[in-house]
């Protein structure tokens, strides 16, 4: 059955990268394997200069009704002294809050090909395989009471609150089991319940509701513990699980493990399985309109779209296995070079993954 997918672009190399991702859907398209339909949309900075809004009701319409949509990033200097609602990340949390998407999944693979691109030792690092899972509508990110009053005597207080519901952490805990199961069956909980109420009962969640997975590993770890470990020694975890706040430090610590924001896709599930997939990078316009952006994240995050939202994990892996092979070959976008090897632009790149496909 034909799978609708969304295309947001965005802004700065967004479009670069995504077009080099579309040429990877078209050949899984016309070799049969995928049967697509496409619509594009606009999202941030170039939604917010032709429809006067980073979020149009369009492209949210569009979202809805699509089994998966795929984004390019948002933003750029052109747009940072908008107010904030018009500003062009809003346009992307607005997406993420209106799709429900609760768990955020962020792989750090580092490819043995790239060991030299680290700044860990290559033994600490070399085929590197982590999958953070993060929750990503609750937690302190979004908590209430929150802001910041005047207290009588003049001084400010400023509060956030750390809050979630069994429930809220009981499902972020299955899709990090169920993924867990197709991968090497050990998940690590990171919590701070020796000091958080609230993560001491993440913790008791987490372990009443392994119960339904007897096959899972479920080990538990303090933030400031995994922090460490993720730099001493990152490869004795699989899957980890945590909250929001907590998950976004360590996944921005596991993507440089791997030296190459250019490398690493992500994706972002609801409860429905729907999910939308980009690159973990910004929208860079530093190098925006050179040809030179590494686009293999954004292929990388298509392979998560097959697997995770599209149901063809066949293809997914074709994909991983293709930008595995260019990278043998010796090809490197500028973010990745490193000596003896053969730097090509974002075009070059995207053509020579199709190639190996
Ligand atoms: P960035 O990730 O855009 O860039 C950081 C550095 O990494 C830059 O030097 C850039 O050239 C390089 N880089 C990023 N992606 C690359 C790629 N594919 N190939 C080669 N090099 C790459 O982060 P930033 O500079 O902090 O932010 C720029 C803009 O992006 C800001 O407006 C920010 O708000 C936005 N942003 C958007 C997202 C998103 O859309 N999900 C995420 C982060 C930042």
């Amino acid at each position: 059955m034909s799978k609708k997918i969304l295309v947001v672009a965005g802004d700065g190399i967004g479009p670069e990268i995504v077009a080099e991702a579309m040429k990877v859907l078209d050949v899984l398209q016309s070799d049969g394997t995928l049967e697509l339909s496409v619509e594009n949309a606009l999202i941030g900075g170039a939604a917010y200069d032709a429809a006067g809004d980073p979020l149009p009701q369009q492209t949210l319409d569009a979202a809805k009704a699509s089994d998966a949509v795929l984004l390019g990033a948002v933003g750029g200097p052109q747009w940072e002294s908008l107010p904030i609602a018009k500003r062009p990340e809003k346009g992307l949390l607005g997406l993420r809050a209106e799709l429900g998407l609760f768990a955020n999944l962020r792989p750090a693979i580092l490819y043995p090909q790239l060991a030299d691109a680290s700044t860990l030792k290559p033994e600490i690092v070399s085929g590197l395989d982590i999958l953070i899972v993060r929750e990503l509508t609750g937690g302190i990110y979004f908590g209430q009471p929150r802001g910041v009053e005047t207290l009588p005597s003049g001084e400010r207080r400023g509060v956030n609150t750390l809050v979630y519901t069994e429930s809220e952490v009981e499902r972020i805990c299955r899709v990090a089991f169920d993924i867990a199961m197709k991968r090497g069956k050990r998940v690590c909980s990171v919590d701070k319940a020796n000091v958080l109420e609230c993560t001491e009962m993440w913790r008791e969640v987490a372990i009443r509701t392994v119960a339904d997975y007897p096959e899972i590993e479920l080990t538990h770890m303090y933030v400031d513990n995994a922090a460490m470990q993720l730099v001493r020694a990152p490869k004795q975890f699989d899957v980890m699980v945590t909250t929001n706040m907590f998950g976004d430090i360590l996944s921005d610590c596991a993507a440089m493990l791997t030296g190459s924001i250019g490398m690493l896709p992500s994706a972002s599930l609801n409860a429905a399985g729907q999910g939308m997939y980009e690159p973990i990078h910004g929208s860079a316009p530093d190098i925006a309109g050179r040809g030179v952006a590494n686009p293999l994240a954004t292929i990388l995050s298509v392979a998560m779209m097959l697997r995770y939202s599209l149901d063809a994990p066949a293809a997914a892996e074709r994909i991983e296995a293709a930008v595995s092979r260019v990278l043998d070959q010796g090809l490197r976008t500028a973010d990745i070079m490193s000596a003896g090897m053969r730097q090509v632009g974002s075009s070059e790149m995207g053509d020579a993954v199709v190639a190996a496909l």
